[in-house]
């Protein structure tokens, strides 16, 4: 039982990096939070100062609504589990989830009905003998979270912890990694570059972007209603289209079809809609409050359930999400439309003009 609060939380690296910059989060106790950005964000930067293995520059971490800043790693009672796992090979799959309650002097009968216990919970009961070297990748992941479930921790720490799987099982600890924690109710925090991974784990998501939040909320409130391009294009694959108003070509070419479409306020730059948005019209009809736009098939990517295809469009690179088999070829002309509702408006400096806008 946890709550992880940051508050105004920096860090600027001895060489003058500055690598946080004033981040504040509220995860409420049980939630699965996931920090997630693009390389060199600051993410794995925020996981370790909660973890308490980096100093905090300025702001506070407060764990279950007491500030550790100063208190040390091994005082803070959470769990970390790593990318690289790294459990002892010489050790049985016991001795290894032994292994941390031991060096802190946990009475043997004690040691061994938690590791028994835990095993049980991650299905490992029959594997304890076993070193890691006759495991599976995915039993060895369960290991090392073994391993950081039996101290009965406040707080899981997860960095980038399936990143080294390949993507069968990296989809598949994804799934065990989610019950699991729901099971367990144990607060955590997980950090990963990867956004599908962070949006079907997360109960509550973080966009990050060069030290910053850009976003909180649920995983599909941020999908439906970015706060920014940078999270428009970054959640969701492939990204929002983005059709800019401000260069002279595209805002002429879109000037006559935006009739009737108006940005819910202020001056709107950039103009989106996701692929799956958007409907092929056979028709030459403009429709009105809709978004028409004569586009030229560039690529066609099928991808099995669905097919991408790539287009231009008003001078932008766009992208469609039509169903598996279509008969769409590259150089085809097609005509597309988005309705109002669908549509996200954003102002120069890239944030959503949206008077409801869920953004932090
Ligand atoms: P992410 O986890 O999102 O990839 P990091 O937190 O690892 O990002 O890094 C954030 C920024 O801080 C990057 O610019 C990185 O180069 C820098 N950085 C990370 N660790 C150190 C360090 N020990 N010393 C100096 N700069 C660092």
């Amino acid at each position: 039982m946890a709550t992880v609060d940051l508050n105004d939380v920096r860090k600027v690296y001895a060489g003058g990096v500055e690598a946080v910059k004033g981040v504040s989060i509220a995860i409420p106790d049980k939630q699965l939070c996931v920090l997630v950005g693009p390389s060199g964000c600051g993410k794995s930067t925020l996981l370790r100062m909660i973890a308490g293995l980096e100093t905090i520059s300025s702001g506070t971490v407060a764990i279950d609504g007491k500030i550790v800043n100063a208190v040390g790693p091994t005082e803070r009672d959470i769990a970390m589990v790593f990318q690289n796992y790294a459990l002892y090979p010489h050790m049985t799959v016991y001795d290894n989830m032994a292994y941390g309650l031991r060096n802190r002097g946990t009475p043997k009968a004690e040691v061994d009905s938690r590791v028994r216990s835990t095993a049980k919970v991650l299905e490992l009961s029959g594997l304890l003998d076993r070193r890691p070297r006759e495991l599976s990748g995915g039993q060895r992941q369960r290991v090392a979270m073994g391993r950081a479930i039996v101290r009965n921790p406040k707080v899981f720490l997860f960095d980038e912890p399936l990143s080294n799987l390949d993507a069968k099982l990296r989809g598949q600890m994804r799934v065990e990694i989610k019950s699991l924690q729901r099971r367990l109710g144990v607060t955590s925090v997980y950090v990963t570059h990867d956004q599908l991974e962070a949006m079907t784990l997360a109960d509550m998501l973080v966009v990050m972007n060069a030290g910053l939040v850009e976003q909180i909320g649920a995983p599909l409130d941020i999908y439906e209603k970015p706060a920014s391009t940078f999270v428009a294009s970054f959640i969701g694959a492939p990204p929002m289209n983005l059709l800019s108003l401000s260069t002279e070509s595209s805002a002429n070419e879109l000037e006559g079809k935006l009739l009737g479409l108006a940005p819910p306020g202020g001056q709107a730059a950039m103009l989106g809609f996701r692929p799956e948005d958007a409907e092929l019209v056979a028709d030459a009809e403009d429709r009105s409050g809709a978004l028409m736009l004569s586009a030229t098939v560039e690529a066609v990517e099928p991808v099995g359930a669905e097919t991408f295809l790539h287009c231009s469009a008003a001078g932008n690179r766009i992208v469609i999400r039509v169903g598996g088999r279509t008969a769409a070829k590259p150089g085809d002309k097609l005509r597309i439309t988005a309705t109002a509702e669908k549509l996200h408006w954003f102002d120069r400096g890239g944030r959503r003009l949206d008077s409801t806008s869920p953004s932090s």
